[in-house]
């Protein structure tokens, strides 16, 4: 069982962890060591990390914890001779958000190395240029070279490399608030931790395997990969850090408000949630006295898409722990939150058993 604080520092160096999608080895390294006591760890070469609770019994049915370990990053696209560097997204970026924050670039010797994402200075823009967000081809990040010369030899950066958000996870234990980068999808990573945790020396009716999935920023590659290996999974409950909206929605609206405790999706552009499977874990929440939210989404889009889908289907719910601001440098989001949505799975992993499995 994790204290308070081991929580908060579990979260807080899962969200410093750099881990742009396709470069995840940070987070796995963290979440392996983290899961070592309770569970035996496993990579494949998608980087995707999967874990099996040293207490499973075989012949069972077999409940699917997963999380998504990449974070919305960027990657070197060119060296420019001023010794700046061309970049493009990787994931999906509002690029008003850009300009102006720091980054680090990840040299070849594994160093992060910090820069500025710059664009044009106001002087310099012409009248159309003023007040419109640039384009990621006229932005560069600046680490402070002269010269390509210079980028390569002393700051030892090379084409490709990753690069992620430059921000220090902090939180306010008055106010209960973390306030960092990538917590879609770190809250999810270390509640799917603390969940195999709470489990451990449980006698429960099913066996329980997780994975943390690489590359979900840039269209759930890992999943897809994971997928095969995970096939004989039953059902499978996946963790997100979900988008709030409780900043700029209508009240009767609001699908995702801060402390109001994990949004359940029924539906979203990439899944019809299993309404059976859905009502039973809504039903288990109220139940067990654990707040949460459910949304009917326009948009969104998670690992579950590709995992229903899976061999004969395999139900799918998704916990989101809702983070203000997701897709930028900074998010906020609460341990409140986060206890419900490992509360709400460990409650499913407690109580399924495979006669209500049949009734899914
Ligand atoms: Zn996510």
């Amino acid at each position: 069982m994790f204290t308070k604080e081991d929580k908060i520092r579990l979260i807080e160096t899962l969200s410093n962890a750099n881990g742009p999608s396709g470069f995840e080895d940070e987070v796995i390294g963290i979440a392996a060591g983290v899961a070592g006591d309770v569970c035996d760890a496993s990579r494949d070469r998608m980087n995707n990390l999967y874990l099996k609770r040293r207490d499973n019994g075989g012949g069972r049915p077999v409940i699917w914890l997963d999380a998504h370990s990449d974070e919305v990053g960027f990657i070197v696209q060119a060296i420019r001779p001023n010794g700046t560097l061309a970049f493009l997204p990787v994931g999906g970026w509002n690029n008003a958000n850009v300009p102006s924050s720091k980054v680090r670039v990840r040299n070849e010797d594994g160093v992060w190395v910090p820069g500025i994402v710059a664009a044009k200075p106001v002087h310099f823009m012409s009248a159309a240029e003023r007040g419109k967000a640039p384009e990621f081809s006229d932005m560069s990040i600046d680490i402070g070279a002269c010269s390509a010369k210079e980028v390569e030899e002393k700051f030892r950066i090379r084409v490709a490399a990753p690069v992620v958000p430059d921000v220090a996870c902090e939180y306010d234990d008055e106010h209960d608030l973390f306030l960092g980068k990538a917590f879609d999808c770190r809250v999810g990573c270390a509640a799917l931790l603390d969940t195999l945790y709470r489990l451990a020396g449980e006698d429960l009716a099913c066996d329980v395997e997780a994975t943390l999935t690489s590359q979900e920023e840039v269209g759930e590659r890992g999943a897809s990969a994971a997928a095969g290996r995970m096939k004989h999974a039953d059902v499978c409950v996946l963790f997100e850090g979900c988008p709030a909206d409780d900043t700029f929605t209508p009240d009767y609206l609001i699908q995702a408000g801060l402390r109001r405790g994990p949004m359940l999706r029924h539906f979203d552009v990439c899944m019809i949630t299993n309404p059976r499977f859905q009502r039973w874990v809504l039903d288990l929440a109220k139940e067990k006295d654990i707040p949460v939210q459910e949304a009917v989404r326009a948009g969104g889009g998670t690992n579950a898409g590709i995992i229903h889908k899976q061999e004969y289907g395999i139900p799918c719910v998704v916990i989101g722990i809702p983070v203000r601001y997701i897709h930028s440098h900074h998010g906020y989001c609460t341990l409140e939150d986060y206890e419900s949505a490992v509360r709400l799975a460990v409650a499913i992993c407690e109580d399924l058993t495979a006669e209500k499995l049949a009734e899914f």
